[in-house]
């Protein structure tokens, strides 16, 4: 099987990396000629853990190219793998999928038959209602005769993608017709896992709902570590006690300083503008995104308290990336905390080991970048870590300081001279 993949972010890459390794042949797409000059050249064009040796691992096997219509005449299936981001009002902005639909119709107009894979996340509906019309709109063939369609959310979580991928707790198929079906089995063959084979629609809103849920089991354990904070309680010892409840679990018990990244905020936002479209109010979907927005400020707020004003007060803050294993800081929490220690007029100090570049981009000269960790807490005695990297667990980092955790490191929580953590 040769495979296409359109849009070659975070998760295009790994699932061309990872799917090279069962098929013949993988042409990468992305419009950024940077992404392509790179993966031509065998390197990831960002941080993600293992995907560089990957990419060597298979090098023989891919290739890169902006030349959409190249790739789907030299491949038997399309993976759409865009990135859907946040329209201004919430709603997921679907016009990269689009586009990506309308140039792999032009292109299939030549082919005999094509599967196309939509694994971007799109709201409930997109697949049948939008995708599907554009496709024989624009090659003026018949779905599924001419070509095939099939559904394939993804799940993977950045920094732990590549085993994520490989090894993922299901498959969701959604499908509504054989052949489709047939191939896609044949592509995802060299992966065990269960399949869960539904309609377009349904594997559209497993992804939604599967993302929604571990962002309210996030807002949850924060809310609950809010509490526990003015009872005197470690939630820490509470999620224990109820991840141990097989009903319940302990994945996403960890309370902090709330989630980030590039899914569950958006993702979460395009399901409330969903439900709103049918004149439905999502209480609890709200309210986590509501926890989520105040928690980055209140580990400033503890700090304010502690310290009194943070006005021209060196601060150091560790970790940018909105998670460890990777450089993505797209509605990481270290922005809204950078931001509001910035108003508050403290001096700030940073570092972080993969995620520097990205975040020049957003705070250019406001902030000092460090060149390690040693490096940015010899600048003040007063630090925040905001992302819990391996290294930050190192005992040494801490002694003498004053240490504000949003992640719960048991190395600063011991060895430092105050410690204080947002829920705990
Ligand atoms: P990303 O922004 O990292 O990558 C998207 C890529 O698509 C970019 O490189 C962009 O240049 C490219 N692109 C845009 N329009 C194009 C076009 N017309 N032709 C070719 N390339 C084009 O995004 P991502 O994080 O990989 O997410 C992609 C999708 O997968 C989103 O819908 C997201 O919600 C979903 N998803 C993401 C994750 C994750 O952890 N990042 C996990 C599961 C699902």
């Amino acid at each position: 099987m040769r495979l296409s993949i359109i849009g070659s972010g975070y998760v295009g890459l790994v699932t061309g990396c990872c799917l090279a390794r069962f098929c013949r042949k993988v042409i990468f797409v992305d419009i950024d000629e940077n992404k392509v000059r790179k993966i031509n050249s065998k390197e990831a064009p960002f941080y993600e853990t293992g995907l560089d040796e990957l990419i060597k691992e298979v090098g023989n096997k891919i290739e890169a190219t902006t030349d959409i219509e190249y790739a789907v005449l030299n491949s038997d299936a399309s993976f759409i793998c865009v990135g859907t981001p946040q329209g201004l009002l919430g709603e997921a902005d679907l016009r990269y999928v689009y586009e990506a639909t309308r140039s792999i119709a032009e292109a299939i107009k030549g082919k005999d038959y094509h599967l196309i894979v939509v694994k971007s996340t799109v709201p409930p509906g997109t697949t049948r209602y939008k995708i599907l019309p554009i496709l024989e709109e624009h090659s003026g063939k018949r779905f599924p005769k001419d070509f095939g369609l099939i559904m394939n959310p993804e799940f993977l979580r950045e920094g732990n993608a590549i085993e994520d991928f490989l090894k993922p707790d299901r498959i969701v198929i959604g499908y509504e017709d054989e052949k489709s079906r047939e191939i896609i089995e044949e592509i995802y063959k060299g992966i065990r896992a269960p399949r869960v084979y539904v309609d377009f629609t349904t594997a559209e809103m497993i992804k939604y709902a599967s993302n929604a849920f571990l962002a309210v089991k996030i807002s949850f354990i924060n809310e609950i570590g809010n509490i526990c904070k003015l009872l005197g309680i470690d939630v820490y010892k509470v999620a224990e006690g109820m991840g141990l409840d097989r009903r319940i679990g302990k994945e996403y018990l960890r309370a902090g300083i709330g989630f980030g990244g590039s899914c569950f905020p958006k993702d979460l936002k395009a399901l409330i503008s969903k439900a709103r479209e049918v004149f439905y109010t999502p209480l609890i979907l709200n309210a986590a995104l509501e926890v989520n927005e105040m928690q980055p400020y209140k580990l400033v707020e503890i700090a304010e308290k502690r310290l009194g004003s943070l006005n021209k007060r060196n601060v150091t803050v560790l970790g940018l990336a909105f998670k460890p294993g990777t450089d993505d800081i797209r509605e990481a929490p270290s922005i809204k905390i950078v931001k509001a220690l910035l108003d508050k007029g403290a001096k700030v100090f940073v570092y972080d080991p993969k995620a520097m570049e990205n975040f020049k981009r957003i705070f250019k000269n406001e902030v000092t970048y460090c060149k390690d960790a040693k490096d940015a807490v010899s600048k003040s005695d007063v630090i925040f870590i905001v992302t819990e990297w391996d290294e930050f667990k190192n005992p040494e980092l801490y002694k003498d300081k004053i240490v504000f955790d949003g992640r719960r490191i048991d190395e600063a929580r011991i060895f430092s001279k105050h410690y204080e953590g947002v829920c705990w």
